[in-house]
């Protein structure tokens, strides 16, 4: 009988092309892909979710998307950089 040896194996990570590198980070809210962008790679203006302010043109931020989206590029959001980093950092609301 065949047997389907599914394991899940490494990333299949979408096709790099040249943007700088990528890893995996865990947030409050699942496993991300993170790349980074730098700033002379970068021609567009992007609204960054952190800050809900423009990255423009020029600007070194970083690309995130949902690790379990594979294929689902167009879910990719841009941050600034510090942004993505205080993202992770954010605690919970309380007296500390
Ligand atoms: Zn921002």
């Amino acid at each position: 009988m065949p047997r389907q040896h599914r394991r899940r194996s490494e990333e299949p990570l979408p096709p790099a092309s040249g943007l700088g590198w990528t890893r995996h980070e865990q947030g409050p809210d699942g496993e991300w892909v993170v790349r980074s962008v730098p700033g002379d790679r970068s021609g567009k203006t992007y609204r960054c979710p952190g800050c809900d302010h423009e990255i423009r043109p020029g600007i070194g931020h970083v690309v995130a998307w949902p690790a379990d989206a594979y294929g689902g590029l167009e879910d990719r959001r841009h941050w600034h950089t510090t942004c993505w980093a205080e993202r992770g950092r954010r605690r919970p609301s309380g007296r500390g």
